[in-house]
Parts: C-alpha cells; sequence; structure tokens
C-alpha cells in the first residue's frame, strides 16, 4: 500500500468519525430541546382551575335561585290562604247571620287587617317574582360561561395530550438513532464527546462555517480547518474547546 492510499484512508476514517459524532450532538440537542418543550407545555391546570372557579359561582347562583323560587312559593301559598280567610270573613259579615254590632264591628277589623296583610305578602312576592326572574338569566349566563371555559380547557388538554405524544414519539426516535450513532462511534471519542458535553452545557461538536467556529463564532485559521478532518486526535477551537467538524466541501 503506498503512503498516499494510507493518508487517505486515515482522512476518512477520521472525518467519518467526526461526521457521526456531530450527528450525535445533533441527536442529543434535539432530545434536550424536546425534554425541555415537555417541561413547558401548558397541562391545562389553569384552564382547570378557572373551571373550577366557574361551576362554583353556578352552583351558589343556582342554590340562591332555588331558595328564592321556594320562598316565592311559600308568598303565594300565604298570599292565597290569607285571600281565602278574608272572604270567608266577608261572607260571615254580609250573610245576616250576625246581629251583635260589637260582633260585626270585630269582624270588619278583622277584614281589613287581612286585607292590608294580603296587600304586604302581595308586594314581597312581586318582588320575589322580579328577583326570581333576575336570577333565572343570572344562571344562565354563567352556565353559558362555564360551558366556554370547558371547552376552552378541554382544548388546551387535547394540545397538550397531542404534543406530548409527538414530543415523547420523537425522543423515543432520537434514543434509537442515538444508540445505533454511539455503537458506530470509538470509546475513546464518546469519552472526550460525554465530557465536553457535560462541561459545555450539553454541545461538545462544533461545526466550521467559513473559518469561524460556529459556536463561538470565533475564527479558525485555515490550516487547522485542512488539518481536521486527518488529525489522528480531534482538533478543538481555540476559543470554546469543543471539537470542531469540517462539513463535506468546506474546504
Ligand atoms: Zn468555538
Amino acid at each position: 500500500m503506498y503512503p498516499r492510499q494510507q493518508a487517505d484512508v486515515e482522512e476518512t476514517r477520521m472525518s467519518e468519525q467526526l461526521a457521526l459524532l456531530y450527528e450525535l450532538q445533533l441527536t442529543d440537542t434535539g432530545v434536550t430541546e424536546r425534554k425541555r418543550a415537555l417541561a413547558g407545555l401548558d397541562k391545562g391546570t389553569a384552564a382547570r382551575a378557572e373551571l373550577g372557579a366557574a361551576e362554583e359561582r353556578l352552583a351558589a347562583a343556582e342554590k340562591k335561585l332555588q331558595d328564592d323560587t321556594s320562598a316565592l312559593k311559600d308568598k303565594e301559598l300565604r298570599l292565597s290562604s290569607t285571600e281565602h280567610e278574608r272572604r270567608e270573613k266577608h261572607s260571615q259579615a254580609y250573610g245576616g247571620t250576625i246581629a251583635d254590632p260589637k260582633r260585626l264591628a270585630a269582624l270588619e277589623q278583622k277584614i281589613e287587617e287581612l286585607h292590608r296583610l294580603a296587600a304586604k305578602v302581595e308586594e314581597e312576592a312581586f318582588a320575589l317574582m322580579d328577583l326570581v326572574e333576575q336570577e333565572t338569566a343570572g344562571v344562565a349566563t354563567v352556565k353559558d360561561e362555564v360551558a366556554r371555559i370547558r371547552e376552552r380547557a378541554e382544548d388546551v388538554e387535547e394540545h397538550y395530550r397531542m404534543d406530548k405524544a409527538r414530543l415523547e414519539g420523537e425522543i423515543a426516535e432520537l434514543g434509537v438513532k442515538r444508540e445505533e450513532l454511539v455503537g458506530r462511534i470509538p470509546a475513546p471519542l464518546l469519552a472526550i464527546y460525554d465530557q465536553l458535553r457535560t462541561k459545555l452545557g450539553g454541545t461538545a461538536v462544533a461545526a466550521v462555517d467559513n473559518y469561524l467556529c460556529k459556536v463561538c463564532h470565533n475564527s479558525v485559521p485555515r490550516d487547522v480547518v485542512v488539518r481536521i478532518p486527518k488529525a489522528e486526535t480531534p482538533i478543538r477551537c481555540e476559543s470554546c474547546h469543543r471539537i470542531l467538524w469540517v462539513p463535506e466541501g468546506e474546504e
């Protein structure tokens, strides 16, 4: 084998390893991003709390309406019994059976009292009727509100379920891809990669673009760019210390 050919083999090997390492970096970054997105998803907790509060308002409004409706029914019964009694007394007084003027006067006074009482109860019943009418409308409004908030809460929850399933699916796919890549990268290079990721905030590999490190944006000298694909050990950025990778066709 000629020395020239040997050099070509070495070059291919390092540049391939770096390409795989860069792909691994993209995979790991992808997982990190999706995990962050998962943690930031709106689970609908706030919407559920809002719905709970609206349901409580509705229950209170319905209870008040129920109480006032039964109070109105009581008033109506009282009014009808008062009027019944007044009519009875009236028949007694003017049926021609009572001759005693004192008894008649007492009866007339009673009739007058019942008349006033009926007027008062009737007034109270009218006020309650107004109240019940307003409260019925109020309950309908709160019911609409509850339905609207429930729909929104369910919408948020459905989006949460969908986004969660999608992100978890993507994370699982990236996990499979990672396994496959890890199996093709030499162990010592992986060890450096893992160490650098821990130290450098998750990014261990930087692509070189137009003689610049794409992570820290510092310049990478032309002779270094030329050496990167054929070096025996990975060359790192002088500034940010990440492993440099030159995409094919870059130099
Ligand atoms: Zn750099």
